[in-house]
Protein backbone atom coordinates (compact mmCIF):
# COMPACT_ATOMS: atom_id res chain seq x y z
CA UNK A 1 0.00 0.00 0.00
CA UNK A 2 1.56 3.22 -0.56
CA UNK A 3 2.23 5.96 2.02
CA UNK A 4 -0.75 8.09 3.72
CA UNK A 5 -1.22 10.94 1.24
CA UNK A 6 0.37 14.24 2.56
CA UNK A 7 -1.24 17.57 2.41
CA UNK A 8 0.95 20.04 0.86
CA UNK A 9 2.55 22.63 3.27
CA UNK A 10 0.19 25.54 2.50
CA UNK A 11 -2.66 23.70 3.51
CA UNK A 12 -3.04 22.45 7.32
CA UNK A 13 -3.66 18.53 8.04
CA UNK A 14 -7.34 19.52 9.07
CA UNK A 15 -8.30 21.50 6.58
CA UNK A 16 -7.14 18.91 3.91
CA UNK A 17 -8.84 16.01 5.42
CA UNK A 18 -11.91 18.33 5.59
CA UNK A 19 -14.35 16.93 2.78
CA UNK A 20 -16.40 20.48 3.05
CA UNK A 21 -13.06 22.35 2.71
CA UNK A 22 -12.00 19.91 -0.35
CA UNK A 23 -15.38 20.51 -1.85
CA UNK A 24 -14.78 24.33 -1.34
CA UNK A 25 -11.42 24.50 -2.61
CA UNK A 26 -12.16 22.36 -6.09
CA UNK A 27 -9.32 23.43 -8.95
CA UNK A 28 -11.47 24.93 -12.02
CA UNK A 29 -9.22 27.51 -13.30
CA UNK A 30 -6.00 27.53 -15.37
CA UNK A 31 -4.02 29.54 -12.32
CA UNK A 32 -5.37 27.03 -9.93
CA UNK A 33 -3.95 23.78 -11.91
CA UNK A 34 -0.90 25.17 -12.36
CA UNK A 35 -0.05 24.73 -8.30
CA UNK A 36 -0.39 20.98 -9.83
CA UNK A 37 0.62 20.37 -12.80
CA UNK A 38 2.15 22.57 -15.22
CA UNK A 39 -1.12 22.20 -18.20
CA UNK A 40 0.15 22.13 -21.91
CA UNK A 41 -0.97 24.70 -24.43
CA UNK A 42 -3.83 21.42 -25.62
CA UNK A 43 -5.41 21.26 -22.29
CA UNK A 44 -5.55 25.17 -21.66
CA UNK A 45 -6.48 25.35 -24.81
CA UNK A 46 -9.90 22.83 -24.08
CA UNK A 47 -10.36 24.22 -20.46
CA UNK A 48 -10.92 27.45 -22.14
CA UNK A 49 -13.11 26.34 -25.07
CA UNK A 50 -14.76 23.09 -23.07
CA UNK A 51 -16.42 26.44 -20.89
CA UNK A 52 -20.28 26.05 -20.89
CA UNK A 53 -20.13 22.27 -22.56
CA UNK A 54 -18.98 20.45 -19.96
CA UNK A 55 -17.93 21.13 -16.48
CA UNK A 56 -14.43 20.13 -14.86
CA UNK A 57 -13.70 20.61 -11.51
CA UNK A 58 -10.90 18.50 -9.18
CA UNK A 59 -10.39 18.06 -5.90
CA UNK A 60 -7.58 19.11 -4.11
CA UNK A 61 -7.13 15.16 -2.87
CA UNK A 62 -7.52 13.99 -6.31
CA UNK A 63 -5.19 16.73 -8.22
CA UNK A 64 -2.31 15.59 -5.64
CA UNK A 65 -2.43 12.22 -7.81
CA UNK A 66 -1.26 14.15 -10.78
CA UNK A 67 2.10 13.84 -12.53
CA UNK A 68 3.01 17.06 -12.55
CA UNK A 69 4.69 16.71 -15.89
CA UNK A 70 3.66 13.97 -17.60
CA UNK A 71 0.30 14.90 -19.87
CA UNK A 72 -0.64 10.73 -20.51
CA UNK A 73 -0.86 10.76 -16.63
CA UNK A 74 -4.14 8.43 -15.85
CA UNK A 75 -5.29 10.49 -13.49
CA UNK A 76 -5.13 14.07 -15.32
CA UNK A 77 -6.19 12.14 -18.30
CA UNK A 78 -9.85 11.20 -16.65
CA UNK A 79 -10.28 14.84 -15.11
CA UNK A 80 -8.46 17.82 -17.30
CA UNK A 81 -10.00 18.52 -20.60
CA UNK A 82 -8.70 18.17 -23.94
CA UNK A 83 -8.72 19.34 -27.08
CA UNK A 84 -9.83 15.47 -28.50
CA UNK A 85 -13.48 16.27 -26.99
CA UNK A 86 -14.15 18.96 -29.10
CA UNK A 87 -13.50 16.46 -32.31
CA UNK A 88 -16.40 15.46 -34.34
CA UNK A 89 -17.15 12.05 -32.53
CA UNK A 90 -19.68 10.75 -35.44
CA UNK A 91 -20.84 7.75 -33.02
CA UNK A 92 -21.03 9.56 -29.68
CA UNK A 93 -24.49 10.80 -28.22
CA UNK A 94 -25.92 12.39 -25.55
CA UNK A 95 -28.12 9.91 -23.62
CA UNK A 96 -27.05 6.55 -25.12
CA UNK A 97 -28.95 4.17 -22.84
CA UNK A 98 -32.27 6.11 -23.27
CA UNK A 99 -32.24 6.74 -19.53
CA UNK A 100 -34.39 9.84 -20.21
CA UNK A 101 -37.01 8.05 -22.13
CA UNK A 102 -36.88 5.23 -19.11
CA UNK A 103 -37.73 7.59 -16.34
CA UNK A 104 -41.20 7.23 -15.61
CA UNK A 105 -40.59 10.43 -12.94
CA UNK A 106 -37.49 12.84 -13.01
CA UNK A 107 -34.22 11.36 -12.97
CA UNK A 108 -35.69 7.89 -11.96
CA UNK A 109 -34.70 5.26 -13.98
CA UNK A 110 -36.73 2.17 -14.16
CA UNK A 111 -35.28 -0.43 -16.73
CA UNK A 112 -35.08 -3.66 -14.86
CA UNK A 113 -38.32 -4.80 -13.40
CA UNK A 114 -36.97 -5.78 -10.00
CA UNK A 115 -34.85 -2.43 -9.63
CA UNK A 116 -34.51 1.43 -9.82
CA UNK A 117 -31.58 3.79 -10.70
CA UNK A 118 -31.98 7.07 -9.01
CA UNK A 119 -30.27 10.08 -9.99
CA UNK A 120 -30.74 11.74 -6.23
CA UNK A 121 -28.68 15.10 -7.44
CA UNK A 122 -26.83 16.35 -10.49
CA UNK A 123 -23.79 17.31 -8.55
CA UNK A 124 -20.56 15.57 -8.42
CA UNK A 125 -16.50 16.38 -6.95
CA UNK A 126 -15.48 16.03 -10.37
CA UNK A 127 -16.16 15.39 -13.35
CA UNK A 128 -14.46 13.12 -15.23
CA UNK A 129 -14.19 13.47 -18.74
CA UNK A 130 -15.89 10.36 -20.08
CA UNK A 131 -19.19 10.49 -17.47
CA UNK A 132 -21.92 8.57 -18.63
CA UNK A 133 -24.36 11.20 -17.79
CA UNK A 134 -22.41 13.94 -19.18
CA UNK A 135 -26.04 15.19 -20.49
CA UNK A 136 -27.09 15.77 -16.79
CA UNK A 137 -24.08 16.39 -14.17
CA UNK A 138 -23.40 19.76 -12.75
CA UNK A 139 -26.44 20.98 -15.00
CA UNK A 140 -29.48 22.91 -12.90
CA UNK A 141 -32.24 21.11 -14.85
CA UNK A 142 -31.31 17.75 -13.08
CA UNK A 143 -31.01 18.63 -9.45
CA UNK A 144 -33.88 17.46 -7.68
CA UNK A 145 -36.14 19.50 -5.74
CA UNK A 146 -37.61 17.93 -2.28
CA UNK A 147 -40.78 17.90 -3.96
CA UNK A 148 -39.38 15.70 -6.82
CA UNK A 149 -37.28 13.35 -4.63
CA UNK A 150 -40.22 12.76 -2.73
CA UNK A 151 -42.68 11.84 -6.10
CA UNK A 152 -39.58 9.49 -7.26
CA UNK A 153 -39.94 7.80 -3.58
CA UNK A 154 -43.74 8.00 -3.50
CA UNK A 155 -43.31 6.25 -7.69
CA UNK A 156 -40.88 3.55 -6.02
CA UNK A 157 -43.22 2.87 -2.50
CA UNK A 158 -46.22 2.41 -5.79
CA UNK A 159 -44.44 -0.28 -7.25
CA UNK A 160 -44.24 -3.41 -4.94
CA UNK A 161 -42.21 -5.01 -7.79
CA UNK A 162 -38.94 -2.77 -6.93
CA UNK A 163 -36.73 -4.89 -4.46
CA UNK A 164 -33.74 -2.99 -4.84
CA UNK A 165 -33.23 1.38 -5.12
CA UNK A 166 -29.42 2.17 -6.46
CA UNK A 167 -29.11 5.54 -5.41
CA UNK A 168 -26.77 7.40 -7.92
CA UNK A 169 -25.97 11.19 -9.85
CA UNK A 170 -23.91 12.72 -9.68
CA UNK A 171 -22.84 11.48 -6.30
CA UNK A 172 -25.43 10.99 -3.72
CA UNK A 173 -22.74 11.38 -1.21
CA UNK A 174 -22.19 15.16 -1.83
CA UNK A 175 -25.47 15.06 0.14
CA UNK A 176 -24.97 15.83 3.60
CA UNK A 177 -25.84 13.66 6.76
CA UNK A 178 -29.46 15.46 7.40
CA UNK A 179 -30.52 15.21 3.53
CA UNK A 180 -29.30 11.66 3.40
CA UNK A 181 -31.07 10.87 6.51
CA UNK A 182 -34.34 12.28 5.26
CA UNK A 183 -34.11 10.24 2.44
CA UNK A 184 -33.00 6.78 3.82
CA UNK A 185 -35.68 6.88 6.34
CA UNK A 186 -38.14 7.74 3.39
CA UNK A 187 -36.74 4.65 1.73
CA UNK A 188 -36.06 2.15 4.53
CA UNK A 189 -39.93 2.81 5.53
CA UNK A 190 -40.94 1.28 2.37
CA UNK A 191 -42.08 -2.55 3.28
CA UNK A 192 -40.71 -3.78 -0.70
CA UNK A 193 -37.91 -1.92 -0.48
CA UNK A 194 -35.23 -4.74 0.14
CA UNK A 195 -31.69 -3.12 -0.21
CA UNK A 196 -30.44 0.05 -0.85
CA UNK A 197 -27.43 0.72 -2.93
CA UNK A 198 -24.89 4.00 -3.48
CA UNK A 199 -23.30 4.68 -6.43
CA UNK A 200 -20.15 7.08 -5.60
CA UNK A 201 -16.88 7.35 -6.94
CA UNK A 202 -15.98 9.84 -3.12
CA UNK A 203 -14.12 6.99 -2.01
CA UNK A 204 -11.73 7.52 -5.09
CA UNK A 205 -11.91 11.59 -5.24
CA UNK A 206 -12.60 12.43 -1.84
CA UNK A 207 -12.18 9.33 0.43
CA UNK A 208 -12.45 11.90 3.67
CA UNK A 209 -16.40 12.40 2.71
CA UNK A 210 -16.47 8.50 3.90
CA UNK A 211 -16.56 9.78 7.82
CA UNK A 212 -17.45 7.93 10.59
CA UNK A 213 -20.91 9.93 10.68
CA UNK A 214 -21.82 8.91 7.70
CA UNK A 215 -21.04 5.35 8.11
CA UNK A 216 -22.74 4.96 11.33
CA UNK A 217 -25.91 6.59 9.07
CA UNK A 218 -25.57 4.17 6.73
CA UNK A 219 -25.39 1.40 8.67
CA UNK A 220 -28.19 2.42 10.51
CA UNK A 221 -30.37 1.67 7.40
CA UNK A 222 -29.01 -1.66 6.19
CA UNK A 223 -28.63 -3.67 4.41
CA UNK A 224 -26.79 -0.45 2.06
CA UNK A 225 -24.29 -1.73 -0.30
CA UNK A 226 -21.89 1.42 -1.86
CA UNK A 227 -20.29 0.28 -5.52
CA UNK A 228 -17.24 3.40 -5.85
CA UNK A 229 -15.21 3.37 -9.14
CA UNK A 230 -11.87 2.95 -9.02
CA UNK A 231 -10.20 3.48 -13.14
CA UNK A 232 -6.26 2.76 -12.25
CA UNK A 233 -3.96 1.58 -9.48
CA UNK A 234 -2.86 4.77 -8.53
CA UNK A 235 -5.96 6.07 -7.18
CA UNK A 236 -5.42 3.00 -4.85
CA UNK A 237 -3.81 5.31 -2.14
CA UNK A 238 -3.80 4.25 1.84
CA UNK A 239 -6.49 7.34 2.36
CA UNK A 240 -8.89 5.46 -0.21
CA UNK A 241 -7.76 2.06 1.64
CA UNK A 242 -8.74 3.71 4.83
CA UNK A 243 -12.15 4.99 3.84
CA UNK A 244 -12.90 1.65 2.69
CA UNK A 245 -12.06 0.48 5.59
CA UNK A 246 -14.59 2.26 7.47
CA UNK A 247 -17.26 1.58 5.35
CA UNK A 248 -16.24 -2.17 5.66
CA UNK A 249 -16.06 -1.81 9.61
CA UNK A 250 -19.30 -0.44 9.63
CA UNK A 251 -20.61 -3.48 7.49
CA UNK A 252 -21.15 -2.38 4.40
CA UNK A 253 -19.95 -4.69 1.19
CA UNK A 254 -18.30 -2.63 -1.09
CA UNK A 255 -17.99 -3.45 -4.59
CA UNK A 256 -16.07 -1.37 -7.62
CA UNK A 257 -17.26 -0.18 -11.38
CA UNK A 258 -13.59 0.43 -13.71
CA UNK A 259 -14.68 2.05 -16.92
CA UNK A 260 -12.23 0.50 -19.51
CA UNK A 261 -10.32 3.92 -21.27
CA UNK A 262 -7.80 4.04 -23.94
CA UNK A 263 -4.23 5.11 -23.24
CA UNK A 264 -5.65 5.07 -19.47
CA UNK A 265 -6.26 1.43 -18.03
CA UNK A 266 -7.20 -0.65 -21.01
CA UNK A 267 -3.97 -2.90 -20.77
CA UNK A 268 -3.78 -6.27 -19.01
CA UNK A 269 -0.97 -5.10 -16.25
CA UNK A 270 -2.86 -2.02 -15.26
CA UNK A 271 -5.96 -3.98 -15.03
CA UNK A 272 -4.70 -6.94 -13.23
CA UNK A 273 -2.91 -4.41 -10.99
CA UNK A 274 -5.89 -2.49 -10.19
CA UNK A 275 -8.09 -5.39 -9.25
CA UNK A 276 -5.21 -7.12 -6.86
CA UNK A 277 -5.08 -3.82 -5.21
CA UNK A 278 -8.75 -3.34 -4.84
CA UNK A 279 -9.42 -7.15 -3.17
CA UNK A 280 -6.10 -6.32 -0.80
CA UNK A 281 -8.21 -2.92 0.27
CA UNK A 282 -11.34 -5.88 0.48
CA UNK A 283 -12.86 -4.08 -2.72
CA UNK A 284 -14.93 -6.54 -4.70
CA UNK A 285 -14.41 -6.08 -8.62
CA UNK A 286 -17.67 -6.16 -9.63
CA UNK A 287 -18.30 -4.34 -13.41
CA UNK A 288 -15.56 -3.53 -16.21
CA UNK A 289 -17.55 -1.26 -18.41
CA UNK A 290 -16.82 -0.98 -21.92
CA UNK A 291 -16.96 2.95 -22.47
CA UNK A 292 -20.15 4.74 -23.75
CA UNK A 293 -21.00 6.33 -26.87
CA UNK A 294 -20.77 9.22 -25.18
CA UNK A 295 -20.28 12.57 -27.40
CA UNK A 296 -16.71 14.08 -27.14
CA UNK A 297 -15.16 10.87 -25.59
CA UNK A 298 -14.18 8.75 -28.99
CA UNK A 299 -10.69 9.28 -27.92
CA UNK A 300 -11.28 7.15 -24.88
CA UNK A 301 -12.94 4.14 -26.26
CA UNK A 302 -11.48 1.28 -26.84
CA UNK A 303 -12.37 -1.84 -29.61
CA UNK A 304 -14.31 -4.44 -27.62
CA UNK A 305 -11.83 -6.92 -28.54
CA UNK A 306 -9.29 -5.17 -26.21
CA UNK A 307 -11.54 -5.53 -23.45
CA UNK A 308 -12.60 -9.61 -24.21
CA UNK A 309 -8.59 -10.00 -24.24
CA UNK A 310 -7.80 -8.47 -20.81
CA UNK A 311 -10.57 -10.58 -18.87
CA UNK A 312 -9.58 -13.68 -20.96
CA UNK A 313 -5.52 -12.69 -19.83
CA UNK A 314 -7.02 -12.38 -16.18
CA UNK A 315 -8.70 -15.53 -15.88
CA UNK A 316 -7.13 -17.95 -14.52
CA UNK A 317 -4.06 -15.49 -14.18
CA UNK A 318 -5.45 -14.38 -10.63
CA UNK A 319 -7.74 -14.54 -7.85
CA UNK A 320 -11.21 -15.69 -9.04
CA UNK A 321 -12.97 -12.82 -7.30
CA UNK A 322 -10.57 -10.40 -8.43
CA UNK A 323 -11.97 -10.05 -11.87
CA UNK A 324 -14.99 -8.40 -12.95
CA UNK A 325 -17.59 -8.86 -15.25
CA UNK A 326 -17.17 -7.15 -18.85
CA UNK A 327 -20.28 -5.35 -19.53
CA UNK A 328 -21.56 -2.77 -22.06
CA UNK A 329 -24.70 -1.36 -20.91
CA UNK A 330 -27.17 -0.72 -23.48
CA UNK A 331 -31.12 0.83 -23.43
CA UNK A 332 -32.40 -3.29 -22.67
CA UNK A 333 -29.77 -3.73 -19.95
CA UNK A 334 -26.43 -4.81 -19.34
CA UNK A 335 -24.41 -7.26 -21.78
CA UNK A 336 -22.23 -9.57 -20.23
CA UNK A 337 -19.17 -9.32 -22.88
CA UNK A 338 -17.61 -12.62 -22.29
CA UNK A 339 -16.70 -14.89 -25.15
CA UNK A 340 -17.84 -18.49 -24.17
CA UNK A 341 -15.02 -20.89 -22.70
CA UNK A 342 -17.77 -23.64 -23.75
CA UNK A 343 -17.49 -24.74 -27.26
CA UNK A 344 -20.39 -27.05 -28.11
CA UNK A 345 -21.70 -30.40 -27.56
CA UNK A 346 -20.23 -33.64 -28.82
CA UNK A 347 -22.45 -36.43 -28.37
CA UNK A 348 -22.13 -36.99 -24.55
CA UNK A 349 -19.50 -35.26 -24.20
CA UNK A 350 -19.53 -31.45 -23.65
CA UNK A 351 -15.92 -29.15 -25.59
CA UNK A 352 -15.20 -26.45 -23.74
CA UNK A 353 -11.24 -24.58 -23.70
CA UNK A 354 -9.20 -23.73 -20.21
CA UNK A 355 -8.19 -20.59 -19.23
CA UNK A 356 -4.26 -21.88 -20.86
CA UNK A 357 -6.10 -22.87 -24.19
CA UNK A 358 -6.05 -26.74 -23.95
CA UNK A 359 -9.72 -27.99 -24.56
CA UNK A 360 -11.52 -30.63 -22.27
CA UNK A 361 -14.29 -32.90 -23.14
CA UNK A 362 -15.86 -33.15 -20.21
CA UNK A 363 -19.05 -36.35 -20.41
CA UNK A 364 -22.00 -35.09 -19.27
CA UNK A 365 -26.12 -35.98 -19.73
CA UNK A 366 -27.88 -35.15 -22.76
CA UNK A 367 -30.53 -32.66 -21.38
CA UNK A 368 -34.59 -33.29 -22.81
CA UNK A 369 -36.12 -30.91 -23.82
CA UNK A 370 -38.47 -30.29 -20.93
CA UNK A 371 -35.90 -29.95 -18.04
CA UNK A 372 -33.66 -27.70 -20.15
CA UNK A 373 -34.46 -25.46 -22.90
CA UNK A 374 -31.11 -24.51 -23.72
CA UNK A 375 -29.12 -25.91 -26.01
CA UNK A 376 -25.64 -25.77 -27.15
CA UNK A 377 -24.06 -26.05 -30.92
CA UNK A 378 -23.61 -29.33 -31.93
CA UNK A 379 -19.92 -29.84 -32.67
CA UNK A 380 -17.80 -32.53 -33.79
CA UNK A 381 -15.14 -34.14 -32.14
CA UNK A 382 -12.32 -31.28 -32.97
CA UNK A 383 -9.11 -32.18 -35.00
CA UNK A 384 -7.18 -31.82 -31.43
CA UNK A 385 -9.70 -34.66 -30.16
CA UNK A 386 -5.97 -36.98 -30.05
CA UNK A 387 -4.76 -34.07 -27.38
CA UNK A 388 -8.07 -33.87 -25.69
CA UNK A 389 -7.42 -35.50 -22.06
CA UNK A 390 -10.76 -37.12 -20.96
CA UNK A 391 -11.29 -38.09 -17.49
C1 LIG B 1 -26.87 -0.71 -13.93
C2 LIG B 1 -28.27 -0.43 -13.62
C3 LIG B 1 -28.91 -1.06 -12.56
C4 LIG B 1 -28.22 -2.07 -11.68
O1 LIG B 1 -27.83 -3.19 -12.40
P1 LIG B 1 -27.11 -4.42 -11.68
O2 LIG B 1 -26.69 -5.31 -12.79
O3 LIG B 1 -28.14 -5.05 -10.78
O4 LIG B 1 -25.97 -3.87 -10.90
C5 LIG B 1 -30.24 -0.79 -12.35
N1 LIG B 1 -30.90 0.08 -13.13
C6 LIG B 1 -30.31 0.71 -14.17
C7 LIG B 1 -31.10 1.64 -14.98
C8 LIG B 1 -28.97 0.48 -14.43
O5 LIG B 1 -28.37 1.12 -15.45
Amino acid sequence: MPEATLSPPTVASEDWTDWRWQMRNRIHSVEALREWIEPTEDEIEAIEKTEGVFRWNVTPYYAQLMDREDPNCPIRRQVIPTMNELEEDLVGVEDPLTEVAHSPVKNLIHNYRDRVAFCVTAECAIYCRYCLRKRMVGDADFFMRTGELQEAIDYIAAHDEIRDVLLTGGDPLTFNEAHLEWLLSRLRAIDHVEIIRFGSRMPVKLPYRITDDLCSLLAKHHPVWVNTHFNHPKELTADAAAAIDRLTSAGVPVGNQTVLLRGINDDVETMKALNEGLVRMRVRPYYLYQAQLIGGTAHLRTPIETGMHIMRELRGRTTGFAIPDYVLDTPHGKVPLHRSYVRGRAGDRVVMETYSGQLWAEPNPIPSDENVPLQLPPIDLPPEADTIDIR
